[in-house]
């Protein structure tokens, strides 16, 4: 990892994808603002990380909410000095087919996973155009290149934060800021514990690599995309599925 620079925010991170990235980025040395809707599951993991033996801070915010946004990379920086990573995890999905979708599923879907993403790098950005340096990763999906049925509002959101990653990544190359994204398949997470039992079945038969994901195999990619070795990647989507997408 880099000397200079060491602190994270992870959205998202009381539990799941986002807690296993906040972990991982400590095991490194990263200090890491947790941040989530959950307050107590959220401060468990902050608990966790100082652990580990880094600086850890929770800071309750609604990605979808800009006041909370602004505080939450105005504290990080007034707390840890600088913003230097970003991985945009929080995200949600309301399931439905298409006809019957209701307005309120479409929006809060689309507000959390590409609005809250969008806010979020748009304030932390402002503050690493000033440090010339920032890594910003987006939890993005193949559900986001490939559809999926029942997820119209989901795979919208989710080739939007595509869209996004790849339109910040041109803009901000020049500040020395790379963004990336990391498009998971079926990992298990309280998120894929409720679907289905027929769905999981077919998940599994259509993985070459016969097994779900783990938090960890994100957090592995995630960690990568931050570090030294990754300094030459942006505006990529790297596929973390097992092969569910070739
Ligand atoms: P989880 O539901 O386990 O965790 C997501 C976390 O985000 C929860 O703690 C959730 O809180 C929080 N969150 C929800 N809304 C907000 C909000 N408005 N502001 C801040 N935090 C919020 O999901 P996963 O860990 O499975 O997913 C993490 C990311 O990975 C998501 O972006 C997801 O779309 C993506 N992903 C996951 C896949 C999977 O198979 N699990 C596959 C592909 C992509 P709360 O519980 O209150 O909602």
């Amino acid at each position: 990892m880099y000397e200079k620079y060491k602190n994270a925010v992870v959205t998202g991170s009381a539990r799941g994808i986002g807690a296993a990235i906040a972990k991982k980025l400590a095991s490194k040395g990263i200090n890491v603002v947790v941040s989530d809707v959950l307050d107590e599951e959220l401060r468990q993991t902050a608990k966790e990380i100082e652990s580990i033996g880094v600086k850890s801070l929770p800071v309750k915010a609604d990605v979808t909410k800009k006041e909370d946004v602004e505080k939450l990379i105005k504290t990080t920086v007034e707390k840890f000095g600088s913003i230097d990573f970003l991985i945009n995890n929080a995200g949600i999905t309301r399931d439905n087919l298409s006809v019957r979708m209701t307005e309120e599923e479409w929006d809060m879907v689309l507000n959390i996973n590409l609005k809250g993403t969008f806010l979020c790098s748009q304030a932390a950005a402002i503050e690493m155009m000033k440090n010339k340096f920032g890594r910003i990763v987006n939890l993005a999906s193949i559900s986001g290149i490939l559809g999926t049925p029942g997820q119209a509002n989901y795979a919208s959101s989710k080739a939007g934060v595509i869209a996004l990653t790849k339109s910040f990544a041109r803009e901000l190359g020049k500040r020395n800021i790379t963004v990336n994204a990391v498009a998971p398949g079926y990992i298990l997470t309280d998120m894929t514990v409720k679907l289905p039992d027929k769905v999981k079945e077919d998940y599994l038969a259509s993985i070459p690599l016969k097994r779900a994901g783990t938090p960890d195999d994100i957090a592995e990619v995630v960690s990568f995309l931050i570090s030294p070795s990754a300094s030459y990647i942006t505006g990529t989507v790297i596929n973390v599925s097992g092969g569910l997408l070739i």
